[in-house]
């Protein structure tokens, strides 16, 4: 729809808009008001190009798109009837639990066997560990590849999915090939478009999901879900959105919590909602309320920093891991409010 300067256009400025939207096989109908007339582009009107072109011309104020951009992630594409499974949940059906450190410590594994086997039994669904680490300080821990087996390992042990992040192709190579049920791409990735092709092509033809984190800056819904649009472009749709808090940060908060997306993104996606609570808080203290939030905001899942002994972990875990102990509250408290929620309000889509 264009919204011109004027109340009307003169016959040479719709000429112009014509001859514009011809070229990308679209076609002008104006719609006159009393007052005000305004264009309505017929046809196809996804193309960046012609939206930029048309807001280019000095007679138009401004250029509203009703097609959404992302066409395959949007809630009337086909691929709405796509289910995303991790192990043996399904999203949508059942809350999703993933747990496990910020960070694989590579010279003492018995600390990541030890936390995947209690997580375990106090009933999370899958495992996370970072084997690569994205670090603001270029001289902190950046992770070890040698982490990539410990892992593996802990999932042979409690027969769990497991989810890394991967930050450049190689990495992406290994652990693929190591078997990572479910790849991360990080909030500092999350808009790296050559990675999120890379990582769309790599997992075409495999039942691999990806994590896809929201930016760390305050970006826009839209932003996010054409993130996830470059990814399933490829041919695989399991592809999970994951809101972890975005900067400013509040003032105690390590960064500003974002749980309340949940229901924004629903209207405009089908893809599922997993909430990181622990990047958004940064301290375990606050991690549980956050995660109850995001619950009855109504996500389909939680991904939380645990640690069997956080003060010996490595990364973010000695501020921002929770106990085995603190999940399997959290876990039973995550899962009665889940089905509270469902019994009251059966009709809402996946919640
Ligand atoms: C992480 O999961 O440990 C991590 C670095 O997350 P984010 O990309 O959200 O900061
Ligand atoms: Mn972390």
């Amino acid at each position: 729809m264009i919204l011109p300067k004027a109340n009307r256009l003169a016959p040479a400025e719709v000429d112009e808009l014509t001859a514009i939207v011809a070229e990308f096989g679209c076609r002008i109908q104006p719609i006159v008001g009393d007052v005000r007339t305004i264009y309505a582009i017929v046809g196809d009107e996804r193309h960046e190009l012609m939206i930029s072109r048309l807001e280019g011309l000095p007679f138009v104020d401004r250029v509203d798109t009703i097609q959404s951009p992302h066409k395959l992630m949007d809630i009337r594409s086909e691929l709405a009837r796509h289910r995303v499974r991790v192990g043996r949940v399904t999203l949508g059906d059942e809350l999703l639990v993933m747990a496990g450190p910020c960070t694989i410590d590579p010279k003492n594994p018995q600390y990541f066997y030890e936390t995947a086997a209690a997580l375990k039994e106090a009933g999370a669904d899958a495992l996370r560990g970072g084997v690569w680490k994205p670090r603001t300080n270029p001289y902190a821990f950046q992770g070890d590849t040698k982490s990539l087996e410990i892992l593996m390992e802990g999932a042979r042990r409690t027969g769990l999915p497991v989810d890394t992040e991967v930050m450049d192709e190689e990495q992406l190579r290994l652990a693929l090939d190591a078997g990572v049920q479910v790849l991360q791409i990080g909030a500092r990735n999350a808009l790296n478009y050559s990675l999120l092709r890379q990582v769309g092509r790599a997992i075409a033809g495999r039942d691999t999901v990806v994590l896809l984190k929201r930016g760390m800056h305050l970006g826009t819904l839209n932003e996010f879900i054409s993130a996830a649009e470059y990814i399933v472009n490829f041919g695989n749709p399991n592809v999970i959105l994951c809101p972890r808090g975005t900067q400013p940060g509040l003032d105690g908060y390590r960064n500003h919590p974002d749980e309340s997306i949940t229901p924004l993104l629903r209207e405009r996606t089908w893809a599922p909602v997993v909430v990181d609570p622990s990047h958004s808080v940064g301290k375990a203290a606050y991690v549980p309320d956050c995660a109850l939030a995001a619950v009855a905001y109504g996500c389909d899942g939680l991904c939380i920093e645990a640690h069997v002994s956080p003060s010996h972990g490595l990364g973010d875990d000695p501020k921002q891991a929770v106990t085995p102990a603190v999940l399997a509250g959290l876990i039973k408290e995550a899962r009665a409010l889940h089905a509270l929620r469902r019994s009251h309000r059966p009709s809402t889509p996946r919640s």
